[in-house]
């Protein structure tokens, strides 16, 4: 199994609008993140997870060349505000893609996009929408994901296992149960918007992840989804060992 991390950034990206570096060094090309995504590749199935605002720019920075199945963890702009250029890229793949979005999830889409579900063009564009369950193992093209959701603001973001990789972004808690799904992964690649920070918003910080996940065996933690806040040269320095920061274009071989 291959990841790549097409954005390791927040719902503002780094830099923010203004060219606004917040604690970030300019000068490191780790700190330049795009909005949080990733693209999973297993047995020659290519799954993007989130398709936020920069989904073309990704795609075409890190030579993705198709895409068959979109999972979304939830309807904030930052993960789906790519939808819309999804019916040109399923022309341009000549196949369909299907989505797959929760029920929550799916009723965020046709709040923020309606016109692309007008007359039942939503099917005939391209895109196949499949209702991913809020808890439980679903088949996509033929690997098993284990879903569960966490909260996150007045949302849920689905989260997922896949065989010994776990992601979750946009989280403020986890429960038990979920918990439970994380235990003997090698990587768990997860929201740390926050760095160090413990502004309640919504989102995570490294000492109530470690607090949430100590007794829990995940054998390397990575941290996505990070703020202008986050400087990745000192944000790495305090984290321990098996815990890195990501950046935009990382690699990860499970
Ligand atoms: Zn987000
Ligand atoms: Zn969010």
């Amino acid at each position: 199994m291959k990841i790549t991390i097409l954005g390791s950034g927040s719902a503002y990206g780094t830099p923010m609008v203004f060219n606004d570096w917040g604690n970030a060094n300019s000068k490191n090309p780790k700190n330049k993140r795009m909005r949080a995504s990733i693209l999973l590749e297993d047995n020659n199935q290519k799954i993007l997870v989130d398709a936020g605002p920069d989904f073309r720019q990704q795609i075409n920075t890190f030579g993705v060349e198709d895409i068959n199945a979109v999972f979304l963890t939830h309807g904030h702009y930052d993960h789906i505000a790519g939808i819309p250029e999804l019916p040109r890229a399923s022309k341009l793949l000549q196949h369909k893609i299907k989505i797959y979005a929760s029920e929550e999830t799916m009723l965020e889409i046709k709040n923020c996009y309606g016109y692309l579900f007008k007359g039942g063009e939503a099917e005939s564009i391209g895109l196949d929408w499949e209702k991913l369950p809020n808890e439980g193992k679903i088949d996509i093209f033929g690997l098993n994901f284990e879903v569960f959701q966490v909260p996150h603001h007045k949302l849920k973001s689905s989260a997922f296992r896949y065989k010994n990789f776990a992601y979750i972004t946009d989280w403020q808690d986890i429960s038990e149960n979920s918990l439970a799904q994380l235990n003997g992964t090698d990587i768990l690649l997860a929201e740390c918007n926050n760095g160090f920070s413990m502004e309640k918003n919504g989102h995570s910080n490294w000492p109530e992840i470690a607090e949430r996940l100590k007794n829990t065996y995940i054998k390397q933690i990575v941290l996505g989804h990070l703020s202008a806040r986050v400087d990745y040269e000192s944000f790495k320095n305090k984290l321990p060992l098996n815990v890195i920061p990501a950046y935009d274009g990382m690699i990860l071989e499970l």
